[in-house]
């Protein structure tokens, strides 16, 4: 490819660090203070509490050991029952598994794609434990229907929130509303650490079984006494501060999310005929951690030649999650058939969402999907 052309290439994401992160990182390293001690953990930690409106923040290695660690802190595991969305990103049902417990597949529903809390209800058995509420590429779940059937029938309600940093029901930030909730700071998410994720709870025997599950189950009070097998799921001070960095800058990060998500619209407006936009029920605020469309049946292009035409345009995307029970691992899980999730996971691309992305680069974005539409 000529250079112009590559320099011109639109990313689907791509990081924003134009605050204190070159600062903080280098303080770590002329400190001498890179690993999992270290003063940028627990001011991360504190402030990406206190912007979730919980008490308690563990850091940890990234958001996938974050939901496992959800999972051992309630106790969840063999002959246990966990409802998870079937359109989801992979990892929420592979923690399931790495528990030992059973994923079991929810519907999607089609205004937000989030699983339909409606139908909650027709897949509790008495082995069921908990429900995972994961709030899809940064559209809250509809929350209180949720935690009104998890209250009737005694479960635990779990937020995976990786893709919502900042998103809120009813005026509420996500990653309040579970007895344990997680999130993700990957480096294509709303903040990042490079590899990094964190668990947000209120209660504080939770706390100190995930910080005992996540330091290698070392006694917090008698050194090298382990009296539980535990794991290394920490986070270093680097990624913290990276973090911490990216958290002075997230009002900034969600304005410029919500101006990106404008421009689209208005830039769909002639296509909705060909395109759904994403949807924003009164209820919430949308953190558009990724600006996604779902193509109409009436469109006979595939998406995947959708997303290569884009591709070779020099404009990146990426096609929705597949339904985690079409593939082989998570297949022997599915029971019945989930339409709406199938129909959403084949027709949904990802646009490019990123802080600083230009409305020169959205009109090209839009413009080359009328044209191929
Ligand atoms: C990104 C993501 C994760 C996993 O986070 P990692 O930090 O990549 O391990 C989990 N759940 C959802 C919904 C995600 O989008």
């Amino acid at each position: 490819m000529p250079e112009n052309a590559v320099s011109q290439r639109i990313p689907v994401a791509q990081p924003s660090f134009g605050g204190n992160e070159l600062r903080y990182v280098s303080e770590c390293v002329t400190t001498g203070w890179v690993s999992s001690n270290g003063a940028f953990i627990k001011k991360f930690e504190d402030n990406f509490a206190s912007y979730c409106g919980t008490k308690y923040g563990i850091a940890v290695s990234n958001g996938t050991v974050s939901l496992h660690l959800c999972m051992l802190a309630l106790d969840i595991g063999p002959g246990d029952e966990v409802i998870v969305p079937t359109f989801t990103y992979v990892a929420a049902v592979a923690a399931i598994l790495y528990a030992g417990a059973k994923p079991v597949f929810m519907e999607s529903e089609t205004r937000t794609w989030n699983l339909d809390p409606a139908k909650i209800e027709t897949v509790i058995t008495k082995k069921t434990k908990a429900i995972m509420a994961v709030h899809t590429y940064g559209h809250p779940v509809d929350m209180d229907p949720l935690l009104a059937v998890a209250k009737k029938h005694g479960l635990h309600v779990i937020e995976d929130a990786a893709e919502a940093h900042g998103a809120t029901y009813k005026g509420k930030r996500v990653g309040g509303f579970g007895i344990v909730s997680s999130f993700s700071f990957f480096g294509n998410k709303t903040v990042t650490c490079g590899e990094g994720g964190m668990v947000m709870t209120n209660d504080p025997a939770l706390n100190e079984k995930i910080r005992l599950l996540k330091g290698q189950g070392m006694d917090p009070k008698r050194r090298y006494w382990h009296p539980v097998v535990g794991y290394n799921y920490r986070m270093t001070n680097i990624a913290a501060a990276l973090g911490l960095a990216q958290m002075e800058q997230i009002d900034q990060f969600l304005n410029y999310r919500h101006t990106m998500a404008a421009r689209y619209d208005k830039l769909f407006a002639d296509l909705r005929d060909k395109v759904d936009t994403p949807l924003v029920e009164p209820w919430a605020t949308h953190s558009f951690w990724m600006y996604s469309v779902a193509l109409k049946d009436s469109v006979k292009i595939s998406r995947d030649a959708v997303i290569d035409a884009l591709e070779a345009r020099g404009i990146e995307t990426r096609p929705f999650f597949f339904p985690a029970h079409v593939m082989p691992p998570y297949r022997e899980f599915g029971h019945g058939s989930y339409p709406l999730a199938e129909k959403i996971s084949a027709r949904g691309i990802n646009l490019p969402s990123f802080v600083g992305i230009s409305e020169e680069q959205q009109v090209r974005v839009v413009e080359a999907l009328k044209k191929l539409l």
